[in-house]
């Protein structure tokens, strides 16, 4: 078990977010479009990838380093070939307390059983909308929202402790869709979070117009499916949480731009080439990956991510504004959201 890390506001070093590819199958608008991850795109070369050796070597470092909840992520993770021998290495660490993956779900029928037998614990699956129209319209995908809804119903069938749905609203868009979302997720007991659509990257066109507040989302759903707020699971959940008065379930919106959340943010994430980022809005990332192909030991690991850890000031989302928009970003889809 790792010892605690602090940065320079005294956040410690809890969560980790690892992208295993840069690839993904669909084109959400605001996170990987199509007219700049368009045919021509020139995506990593899987040599440049790190391995499954390699991601296990980097967690047990991140892990003594205080890491204690993991999430495999992309692009879209089911897209790396046997990544349920990833999970398995990585439910095998001990430290490890929490192993989830965030996934667009469109491949989950077939893999849902392997990776909860891998051992993994939780899945997230992005869903935007249950319309089939606007689904298309949001993942700019020829897919059928169908195959994620059979997905997401294989997970559930596999037994995961959870199954968490991610939508994120966009004005104009599918903010019509969130009652529908927030019935079927009650339905089925999954837990549904609504996130404000986010300036994240540098390719999405990003306006403070196109912002649904998490205070309206909740008056909307409230308006029909009556809502209490409840507490949050544990420090630094970034969800407000609310539960339906007329029975199971919950929902939670992720207001990042309303009301920013990084006074208790303690994730670092680690991308598909093995860099450090200690923020989603991060400019640049540590290389770790050279330290893992370099020959370096365990201990200079740990120096490393210890090192970034305490260096870090990130506060993106509190201090948002003109000034800080205009700033390089590196694209969600290359750290994984
Ligand atoms: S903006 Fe950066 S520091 Fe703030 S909550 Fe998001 S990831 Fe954490």
């Amino acid at each position: 078990m790792g010892t605690d890390s602090q940065d320079r506001f005294g956040r410690s070093l809890r969560d980790l977010r690892v992208s295993i590819t840069d690839r993904c199958n669909f084109r959400c608008r605001y996170c990987m479009p199509r007219e700049v991850f368009g045919p021509d795109f020139t995506f990593l070369e899987r040599s440049e990838l790190l391995s499954f050796e390699e991601i296990a070597r980097a967690v047990r470092a991140f892990v003594r380093c205080g890491v204690r909840k993991v999430r495999l992520t992309g692009g879209e993770p089911l897209l790396r070939r046997d990544v349920e021998e990833l999970v398995a290495m990585l439910a095998a660490i001990d430290g490890v307390d929490d192993l989830a993956m965030t996934t667009n779900a469109s491949l989950l029928a077939a893999k849902a059983g392997a990776l909860r037998r891998a051992g993994l614990g939780r899945v997230t699956v992005s869903l935007d909308s249950l319309d089939d129209a606007v689904f298309r319209a949001m993942s700019d995908v020829h897919l059928p929202v169908g195959r994620v809804l059979e997905g997401i119903a294989a997970a559930r069938e596999a037994g995961f402790d959870e199954i968490k749905l991610n939508t994120v609203v966009k004005r104009g868009v599918n903010e019509d869709g969130v009652l529908d979302l927030a019935r079927y997720a009650g339905e089925h007991g999954y837990i549904i979070r609504f996130i404000e659509y986010m300036d994240v990257g540098t390719t999405n066109g990003w306006r403070l117009d196109d912002v649904v507040p998490g205070e309206e989302i909740v008056r909307r759903i409230g308006e029909h499916l009556p809502l209490e707020p409840i507490p949050p699971k544990y420090a630094g959940e970034v969800a407000t949480r609310y539960r339906f008065r007329d029975g199971a379930g919950e929902i939670g919106v992720i207001t990042s731009v309303t009301r920013p959340f990084c006074s208790t943010c303690t994730r670092a994430r680690l991308s598909a080439i093995g860099e450090i980022y200690t923020c989603l809005f991060a400019g640049g990332g540590g290389d770790l990956r050279a330290l893992l192909r370099g020959g370096a030991d365990d201990t200079e690991l740990e120096a490393m991510i210890r090192g970034t850890w305490a260096a870090r000031d990130d506060r993106y989302s509190e201090l948002r504004s003109r000034a800080t928009r205009d700033l390089p970003k590196v694209e969600m889809s290359y750290i994984g959201g």
